[in-house]
């Protein structure tokens, strides 16, 4: 299968008034449709500023990004950048909004997806009428309302409890699978990009290299929170702490 983006060589300094802060030292790898991936690195490696470079947010100092038949990509932001004096509908349709794309056919699409993952009640309502899960649901419909080919989520969960972070991984996971999306998920959670991915990139600390790469492979072909069922789960999981290098 041909990948639809290729990243190679990519290197970031950041330049501070007092210091230049080597970030990314060299990063390539590639994504295929329909993958889920998950990046994965000791806290301040360098994992977010991919995804900056990735969506345009910042420039790398060095390196090339290639996206192929002419695919786009989409930040989710947090489900806390919902707008509380905005209705979910109007949430919703932020990001068409602002990029001029606030058409009729969109708007119906916005529609559709609210209906079908279960907001089609609280498209007037506001955000703090919305549990947890169902405003990190319409953070999500805001970024697919874009079209996207792939989904940059970063930290999407981490400001959740352990339960509703189980919940909402399987709600997101199950979206994105089901609209058929392309995803690169920055995470500090080992659990957490096992059930969910279908590669995880584990990256040394800063400045980033790729430690390695590990295609997984939990033969269960189910949901997040099956998957941590499968046998093989603790193998990748020791790995990965091993590779992180943890110390407490
Ligand atoms: P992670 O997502 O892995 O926690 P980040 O990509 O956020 O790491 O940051 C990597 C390093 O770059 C950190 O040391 C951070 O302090 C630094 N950094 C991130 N953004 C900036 C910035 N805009 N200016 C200066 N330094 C930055």
């Amino acid at each position: 299968m041909k990948e639809i983006l290729k990243i190679t060589h990519l290197k970031k300094k950041y330049q501070t008034p007092t210091e230049e802060i080597l970030a990314l030292e060299d990063i390539s790898f590639s994504v295929y449709p329909n993958e889920f991936i998950s990046i994965i690195g000791p806290s301040g490696c360098g994992k977010s500023t991919i995804l900056s470079i990735l969506s345009g947010l910042t420039t790398p100092s060095f390196g090339t990004i290639e996206l192929k038949n002419k695919c786009h990509l989409a930040y989710m932001l947090q489900e806390d950048a919902l707008l509380p004096y905005k209705t979910v509908l109007e949430n919703a349709l932020l990001g068409l909004e602002l990029s001029h794309n606030l058409t009729k056919e969109n708007k119906d699409y916005v529609i559709h997806l609210l209906d079908t993952y279960g907001l089609g009640e609280f498209l007037n309502k506001y955000p703090n009428s919305l549990s947890g899960g169902m405003k990190q649901r319409c953070a999500l419909i805001r970024t697919l309302a874009l079209k996207p080919d792939i989904l940059l989520l970063d930290e999407a969960t981490s400001a959740l409890d352990y339960q509703s972070s189980l919940a909402i991984s399987n709600d997101i996971y199950n979206i994105i699978k089901k609209e058929g999306k392309t995803a690169i998920m920055v995470t500090h959670d080992i659990s957490q990009a096992i059930s969910m991915s279908d590669r995880i990139i584990v990256l040394t600390k800063r400045p980033a290299i790729i430690k390695e790469i590990i295609p997984i492979h939990l033969e269960t072909e189910s949901t997040p929170i099956e998957n941590r069922k499968s046998k093989y789960f603790s193998k990748y999981y020791e790995r990965i702490w091993r590779d992180l290098d943890v110390h407490i």
